[in-house]
């Protein structure tokens, strides 16, 4: 089976994707996601033409596949929201922008966070969703959009199959929509991820298996059910290292890009690293090991 596994890394104003591209082989990872600028702001650099050719050559000579990259739309984008008209464009005008920066640096796949209901109901919010995401692939081309599996937190719409399905549903183009599914956050939804099985029967019966087109994954820190959505290192969390090696296993799965985002192992102290190599080499092997002890010891 050919694993497609790696990690959120940076693509920063210096090397841009072609320093993503490094940092991605760094962790001996075949895949790799990306913001193409700050999660919680609009500010973005012009895109450098001959990075974009050098981080392809780089690519195609490790075997990183363009159609299993992936791009995460920053999290100020809020299409459930349509309480005042400004906002709604501001929304619609950045989140085309951002669909153009994708396919202008030669991928075609963008996770997007469904939304929070703010001041409305849940069903407005999937409402106000589907009148966004249809008048956003309107006006753009090519770039599948992917609605993230959500853990519920606060008033966030897409954290159930039956959400995900209604906002599929309301979506004219088809061919433009699919699903990112989250360990964490199926779990602090409340799905038991030993039972993936289960979960995606179900999924497949409502929506379809081939819609499932990323798929992070992650530890939790928290219970199942917990509505929380915080993220642990793999095997160091309440799912546990064998329930996670079961999912990225799953022969229903094959042929899904599996993308990390779990935290910077002792995040802003003198002794912060990232995981992903280490937690890539564990899924490889298909074995736990404790490597947060390993690292500072050496
Ligand atoms: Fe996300
Ligand atoms: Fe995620
Ligand atoms: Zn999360």
């Amino acid at each position: 089976m050919n694993l497609i596994i790696g990690s959120h890394v940076s693509f920063n104003n210096k090397e841009q994707l072609l320093g993503s591209v490094k940092e991605a082989l760094s962790y001996n990872a075949n895949t790799f996601m990306f913001y193409t600028g700050s999660t919680q702001s609009t500010q973005r650099s012009q895109i450098n033409d001959s990075l974009t050719y050098e981080a392809f050559k780089l690519m195609v000579d490790n075997n990183i596949i363009s159609d299993n990259v992936i791009v995460h739309a920053p999290y100020i984008i809020n299409l459930a929201n349509r309480q005042d008209e400004s906002k709604v464009k501001f929304y619609i005008d950045f989140f085309v922008d951002e669909l153009n920066r994708v396919k202008s640096l030669g991928f075609n796949k963008i996770v997007l966070h469904p939304g929070s209901a703010v001041n409305c109901t849940k069903q407005e919010g999937i409402n106000n969703i589907i009148l966004g995401l249809n008048e956003v692939i309107s006006k753009s081309s090519d770039v599948i959009i992917l609605i993230e599996y959500m853990a519920g937190k606060g008033n966030e719409v897409g954290s159930c199959i039956d959400e995900l399905k209604l906002i599929i549903d309301g979506v004219i183009d088809k061919n433009r929509i699919g699903v990112c599914l989250d360990t964490c956050h199926m779990n602090d939804s409340g799905i038991d991820i030993n039972e993936i099985d289960a979960f995606l029967d179900e999924f497949d019966s409502k929506i379809g298996l081939d819609k499932i087109k990323c798929f992070h994954i992650n530890d939790s820190l928290n219970d199942k059910g917990a509505h929380k959505d915080r993220h642990a290192n793999i095997g160091y969390g309440t799912i546990g290292f064998d329930t996670l090696i079961n999912v990225i296993y799953n022969k229903r799965l094959e042929n899904v890009p599996f993308i990390l985002e779990t935290p910077y192992v002792n995040r802003n102290s003198k002794d912060e690293f990232a995981p992903y190599k280490y937690e890539i080499e564990n899924i490889r092997n298909k074995k736990f090991k404790d490597f947060k002890n390993e690292v500072l010891n050496e």
